[in-house]
């Protein structure tokens, strides 16, 4: 039987930020391992040999955060692109701003009607406000009702359909909240303080914060395989919550994503990096990747992303879906969670939320500080 003082599964942000955090802080030997044959889960990318663009294999990362504290903990470990988020969804043929604001309301709406309705967000929400979608099909006016059934079956019925297999409303609304209404100009994706990418990309950044010697790396490792050949004093686990219990209660949902990879002979083929396509094809977005770090070449690679529900031992998990009989299943086991000594769920899976980047180092550094002062 090996003997580790500490055991973190999941080589992803949350693991290698608590690795990080247990070696540099705390002088302890961690063990990391993954199955996976990469580090940094879902945020690894890679240059594309072809093009030499910098390339998200599990699809788009923008890192954007108000959390001073997570931005000033990831730039010890990369220099950052400094990167504002466009992103825009065709709707009619027309690319309009997504979050959907008053430029949009402009472009799809003529001129008197569009005042019509910009007057009346004002009036009733206040100028660079958010509103939810599903909260402005509720707001009563004649006009407003009108507009949000537009925007709902325009911006975000069919794309949600497409990503979740479920209609909006049948999800948490924190979901379509993400990208709310905006009666604003802003025409940026987040507003967040701080917004960029690794100018060296993630997986670079993930080497650098998994640095320290006395952080083991073990690649190509499944827990499941060696969970009764090690000993720890303390697990850290960012694998499925779900799986750890044996499917116990029941398989905790998750969506993911079929992304096809086309190179093109074209210095560029879209208008910015995101386009969204609520009413057309089987893909939900489209991101051409060298408007992320500014690369030239004579060629690009974009993404589409078809969604499709979680398989086992197929295809990987992407995100889980926030809806309540999912809540049910989850809090299940993490009742049966809080019942073990020395073990520590986190990230995505672990905690079964739909956390940004930001969110999940957050989450990180507070296990980390829990056991620290323990
Ligand atoms: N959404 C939508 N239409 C859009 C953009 C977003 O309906 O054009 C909804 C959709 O349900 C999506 C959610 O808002 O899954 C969150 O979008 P976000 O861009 O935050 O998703 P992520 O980048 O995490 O996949």
């Amino acid at each position: 039987m090996e003997k580790v003082k500490n055991l973190v599964v999941g080589c992803g942000l949350s693991g290698i930020v608590i690795a990080e955090r247990l070696a540099e802080e705390k002088k302890e030997k961690v063990l990391i391992i993954d199955k996976r044959k990469h580090i940094g889960g879902n945020i690894f990318d890679y240059k594309d040999r072809e093009t030499g663009i910098m390339v998200h294999k599990y699809g788009p990362h923008v890192f954007h955060t108000n959390e001073k504290k997570v931005w000033d903990y990831l730039s010890r470990f990369t220099q950052w692109h400094p990167f504002m988020y466009k992103v825009k969804a065709l709707i009619d043929g027309i690319e309009v701003n997504i979050p959907f604001n008053l430029d949009s309301l402009h472009k799809v709406f003529p001129k008197h009607m569009a005042e019509k309705f910009e007057n009346k967000l004002i009036e009733k929400f206040g100028f660079n406000k958010k509103v939810p979608i599903l909260d402005l099909k509720t707001s009563g006016d004649v006009d407003l009702q009108f507009l949000a059934q537009y925007v709902y079956e325009k911006v975000f019925l069919g794309y949600t359909l497409k990503q979740w297999g479920v209609k909006p409303e049948n999800l948490d609304s924190s979901v379509s909240a993400r990208v709310p209404v905006f009666i604003s100009r802003d025409s940026r994706y987040f507003q967040d303080k701080y917004q960029a990418i690794p100018a060296e990309g993630y997986t670079q950044m993930a080497a650098n914060m998994l640095k320290n010697p006395l952080i083991e790396v073990r690649l190509g490792n499944d827990y499941k395989d060696i969970r009764n050949k090690i000993e720890y004093e303390k697990l850290f686990y960012s694998g499925a919550i779900d799986e750890f219990f044996d499917f116990e209660f029941g398989a905790l949902p998750y969506r993911s994503l079929d992304i096809m990879l086309k190179t093109f002979n074209k210095t560029f083929v879209q208008s910015g990096p995101q386009i969204n396509y609520p009413e057309n094809y089987d893909y939900t977005r489209s991101v051409e990747y060298k408007y992320y770090l500014d690369e030239i070449s004579d060629k690009t690679v974009v993404s589409y992303e078809f969604p499709c529900s979680f398989k086992i031992g197929k295809n990987e998990r992407y995100y889980p879906i926030p809806a309540k009989d999912n809540e049910v299943i989850y809090q299940a086991y993490k009742q049966k969670a809080l019942t073990l000594n020395n073990v520590f769920f986190l990230g995505r899976l672990g905690d079964y939320k739909y956390y940004n980047m930001d969110q999940v180092v957050s989450r990180a550094l507070d296990v980390f500080k829990g056991v620290a002062d323990a």
